[in-house]
C-alpha cells in the first residue's frame, strides 16, 4: 500500500498505477450504472462489478481501495461519507440528546438528512463522530460561548472571553493593592467554553449586578464595655427595631459585656479572598517581673519600672475576605530591639475586709430605667451620668466595692438633684455615687466593705420614682457603670 500511495511522483497520478487503474475502472463503472439507472449507487450490481473486476485482474487492489459507504447530506448539502446510516443516526441521537440537556426541553434536529449508499474510496469514509460538532453548530438555539458559573450556577455567557475576564477582574480590583500576592474568589468560579442555550443571560452589566448583589447574612457580635444597644444598631447599619427583631430573647435595656447579639452582615454574592504580604514594626511586650512588698496589701500592686518595649520587624501574610481581615500568618520576625523587664511590686500584707476588691457588684437589683449616656426626655436629648436602677422604697443599697465613705448626706448646691447621697472612695481615683436615697446608714470617714448596706432606696432630689442613681467616677470623670459592674 505504501508503494502504491507514494511511489509514482512523476507524471499523472492516475496513469500507470494500480490505484489509477482502479479509479479509472470505478469511473467507468459509475458511468455505466448511471446510464442504466438514474438512481445511482444503490443500483450497483455486485455481480457485474466483481465480474468486471475479475476480468481486469485487480480485484485485490479494488477491495483495498474502494468500499461501500454511506454519503450523508444535510438539507441537500453533501456532508461526507460514513460507514453506515446507523452510525450517523447514532451521532444525530447524541447531538439531539446534548441539545435537549442544554436547552432543558426535547430537541429534534429539523434539518433534512438524506443517506445514499455508494461505492467510495476507502479513505473518504470516516467515522461518523467527526460530524458531531458540525451538526451541533447548526442548532440555532444553542451557541458556543464562554459560560460563567459560580458554584455550578450559570450567571451568563459571552462570546468574547475577554469580557468575562474583565468582569471578574472588576470585582476583584477594589481588594487588590501593591502588597497583594494572591486574589481569588471564595466560590468556585468557572469560565468554560461550551455549548449553551442562546437564551442564557448575555448582558455583562446584568451579570455584574448578580455577582455584586449583597445578600443579608447574619453574624455574631460580642457586647463590649461601654456599648449601648442603640450604638450597636447604628454601627451595624440597623435600626433599633431591626436589631430587636434579630434578638427576640434579649432585653434591650439589660445588655451586658460578653453577651452575644445577632447582627446584620451584608455578604456579596461573590466574595473575594486576598492575601497581602505586609512588613511592619511591632512592639514586643515587656516581660513582667514581680517583687513582693510586705508594706502593701494583698492584691495591690505598684509599677516600679515600666520597662521599655522592644521592637520587631514582622513580615506576615494577611488574609482578607472582601477587605476584612480574617487571619494573619507571620512569615518572619526579626527582633530590632529586646524589651526590658517591667518590674511590679505586689503586696503581701493581709487585706482588711473593707479594702476594695477592685470590682463592683450591683448596689441593688432591679430594672434599669435609664442608662448612662445621652437619653431622650420629652423628645430632647440630655446626658445621664449614671445608671438608674428601679427598686421598691426602702430596699437596701449595697456598697459596690469596699472603700471609705467620703460623703453621706443631702447633696446641696449644684449637686442638689442627687437628693440623699452616699459617695464611697475606692482608692486609685475611683469613686461610686448612690443617689435619691430615702435614708443613709453610714457617715463620712466610715470604712465600708463590699456588699455592706449603706443606704436605702428612695426618690429624694430630682427623681420621679423610687430608684438608685448609681454613678462611677474615675478621677472625677463619670463613666459607664455597666463597664465596671460584675
Ligand atoms: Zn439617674
Amino acid at each position: 500500500m505504501e508503494e502504491i500511495l507514494h511511489a509514482p511522483q512523476r507524471g499523472a497520478r492516475s496513469e500507470g498505477t494500480a490505484r489509477g487503474a482502479a479509479a479509472d475502472l470505478l469511473r467507468r463503472l459509475r458511468c455505466g450504472i448511471e446510464n442504466q439507472a438514474a438512481n445511482g449507487w444503490k443500483m450497483v450490481n455486485p455481480g457485474s462489478f466483481l465480474a468486471v473486476a475479475a476480468a481486469v485482474g485487480i480485484l485485490s487492489v479494488l477491495t483495498s481501495v474502494y468500499a461501500t459507504g454511506c454519503v450523508v447530506s444535510v438539507d441537500g448539502v453533501r456532508l461526507g461519507a460514513v460507514a453506515s446510516q446507523a452510525d450517523f443516526e447514532k451521532v444525530v441521537e447524541r447531538v439531539e440528546d446534548r441539545a435537549t440537556r442544554i436547552l432543558g426541553h426535547d430537541y429534534t434536529l429539523d434539518q433534512e438528512i438524506t443517506y445514499d449508499t455508494a461505492l467510495l474510496e476507502r479513505d473518504e469514509i470516516g467515522p461518523a463522530s467527526r460530524f458531531e460538532t458540525v451538526l451541533f453548530d447548526q442548532i440555532g438555539e444553542v451557541m458556543k460561548s464562554y459560560v460563567l458559573k459560580v458554584d455550578g450556577q450559570v450567571i451568563g455567557a459571552v462570546e468574547d472571553e475577554a469580557e468575562v475576564t474583565a468582569l471578574l477582574d472588576t470585582i476583584k480590583a477594589p481588594y487588590i493593592n501593591d502588597a497583594t500576592t494572591s486574589v481569588e474568589f471564595t466560590s468556585n468560579v468557572v469560565v468554560s467554553h461550551e455549548y449553551t442555550s442562546s437564551d442564557v443571560n448575555q448582558d455583562v452589566a446584568a451579570m455584574e449586578e448578580i455577582l455584586t448583589a449583597n445578600t443579608n447574612g447574619e453574624t455574631v457580635y460580642e457586647v463590649q464595655a461601654g456599648d449601648t444597644f442603640m450604638q450597636i444598631a447604628i454601627d451595624n447599619g440597623m435600626t433599633m427595631r431591626e436589631l430587636e427583631a434579630l434578638n427576640p430573647d434579649v432585653d434591650v435595656d439589660r445588655i451586658y459585656i460578653g453577651q452575644l447579639l445577632t447582627v446584620k452582615e451584608e455578604i456579596p454574592f461573590l466574595s473575594v479572598r486576598t492575601v497581602d504580604r505586609l512588613t511592619y514594626e511591632q512592639a514586643i511586650e515587656c516581660p513582667v517581673e514581680q517583687v513582693e512588698d510586705s508594706s502593701m496589701y494583698q492584691g495591690d500592686s505598684k509599677v516600679l519600672d515600666p520597662g521599655v518595649e522592644g521592637q520587631s520587624l514582622v513580615t506576615a501574610d494577611v488574609i482578607y475576605v472582601n477587605g476584612k481581615e480574617q487571619e494573619r500568618d507571620v512569615v518572619e520576625t526579626t527582633v530590632l530591639s529586646e524589651p526590658t523587664a517591667k518590674v511590679i511590686a505586689v503586696g503581701t500584707k493581709e487585706r482588711p475586709s473593707w479594702m476594695p476588691k477592685g470590682y463592683f457588684i450591683w448596689p441593688v437589683y432591679g430594672n434599669i430605667t435609664s442608662y448612662f449616656g445621652y437619653r431622650s426626655i420629652f423628645g430632647s436629648y440630655s446626658y445621664h451620668g449614671g445608671l438608674d436602677i428601679a427598686a421598691p422604697y426602702g430596699t437596701g443599697i449595697a456598697a459596690a466595692d469596699g472603700g471609705t465613705v467620703v460623703f453621706a448626706g443631702t447633696a446641696s448646691g449644684s449637686n442638689w438633684s442627687y437628693g440623699k447621697l452616699v459617695i464611697v472612695d475606692h482608692g486609685n481615683g475611683k469613686q461610686s455615687y448612690y443617689g435619691h436615697c430615702s435614708s443613709i446608714l453610714v457617715s463620712a470617714g466610715d470604712h465600708v466593705y463590699q456588699g455592706q448596706t449603706i443606704a436605702r432606696v428612695g426618690s429624694t432630689g430630682r427623681s420621679t420614682g423610687n430608684h438608685c442613681h448609681f454613678e462611677v467616677r474615675i478621677n472625677g470623670t463619670r463613666v459607664n457603670p455597666l463597664s465596671y459592674l460584675n
